[in-house]
């Protein structure tokens, strides 16, 4: 386990006195409120499919997690962090409201919120989480809210257009991209197919959109590599790869890749070599990982023993090594989030 040294995070900077540091820089962190975290679920996403079938694989049970999910997410988190053997640390996310253009947080429409407050403590209190915080750019604060999150450690910016409601190639966006990029935050930004939670404009899907922060400077990571989800999606993957050669400063995150919506692109992926040095790793936990929908491109004895790892970040990681992803990709995030080393 690499330890953070010193004071820890320190205005965005962290000091890790560990060989490079491997990040799953893809972590949902979610909750009802209780014990003050702040967390909200809308009543019916918690009744909703999608919702049914992560708790189901998470093992918690419905009393559990109307009691005490914010305390369950955590303790799983950080159990599967230290008991995964190639993992150090985890970005966990923040999830802003949706706020309409005149700034006001729509009630009816956000599903689920996740305070910049509850992330940046978890990161302070837990030294294997970091924070990646968001905030939506129709805030009418949101300048002063990302100043403030920097200075509180922030590692990066977080955001889900196309359920969040915001456009990436908004010019209103620019003095925000212009403090990210001063600062060396990266947008961490969903791009492509979303499956978890209600999509209320898939045009905001297109990783196209993300020119203007890159022009801007500012280090974009595509999540899912803009990959299809289901499908009706668009299929913006070619997009991304292009994008990636284009811009030094675009990157792409191999989330939610190792199940069955997305497990196609991985051998695609694995091949291009030249692409990995624009990939970060990632899980997208809590969404559940297998090595069932690539069977065809593992011997049976090599199936059964990715299978048989528990820990679902471990076997995410170790399903990505198997299938010929350099390491580049799981020491990339180290590099792009600025974790420099004593
Ligand atoms: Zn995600």
């Amino acid at each position: 386990m690499g330890g953070i040294h010193g004071e820890g995070l320190q205005s965005g900077r962290l000091m890790l006195n560990a060989s490079t540091p491997v990040l799953d820089a893809h972590m949902h962190v979610a909750g009802l409120g209780y014990g003050g975290t702040g967390c909200f679920v809308h009543p019916k996403t918690l009744n909703s499919l999608p919702f049914h079938f992560l708790r189901t694989f998470l093992g918690f049970t419905r009393k559990d997690t109307f009691e005490r999910l914010d305390e369950l997410v955590l303790q799983r988190i950080l159990d599967l962090i230290r008991e995964a053997p190639s993992i150090t640390h985890g970005l966990i996310f923040a999830h802003d409201a949706i706020i309409d253009k005149d700034g006001t947080r729509n009630e009816a429409l956000t599903q689920f919120y996740v305070p910049n407050e509850y992330v940046l403590k978890l990161a302070r209190e837990h030294e294997e989480l970091l924070p990646a915080v968001s905030i939506h750019p129709h805030r009418k604060d949101a300048l002063d809210r990302l100043h403030e999150c920097i200075e509180a450690g922030a590692l990066a910016l977080k955001w889900l257009p196309n359920s969040q409601g915001m456009d990436p190639s908004d010019k209103n966006i620019i003095p925000l991209y212009d403090i990210l990029a001063e600062h060396h935050i990266p947008l961490i930004c969903h791009t492509g197919g979303e499956h978890t939670v209600r999509v209320l404009d898939h045009r905001l899907s297109d990783p196209s959109l993300l020119q203007l922060p890159l022009e801007r400077g500012v280090t974009v990571v595509c999540a899912h590599c803009a990959t299809k989800s289901g499908f009706v999606d668009r299929d913006y993957f070619e997009v991304f790869v292009e994008m990636a050669k284009k811009w030094p400063n675009c990157y792409g995150d191999t989330s939610a890749l190792a199940t069955l919506n997305r497990a196609r692109y991985l051998p695609r992926i694995a091949k291009m070599e030249e692409l990995h040095e624009k990939l970060i790793h990632g899980t997208d936990f809590p969404v559940p990982s297998s090595a069932l929908p690539l069977m065809r491109h593992f011997t049976m004895s090599e199936l059964s023993r990715l299978q048989r790892i528990k820990n679902s970040l471990e076997r995410d990681i170790q399903i990505k090594r198997s299938l010929g992803l350099s390491e580049v990709v799981f020491e990339n995030a180290a590099k792009v989030f600025s974790i420099t080393r004593q």
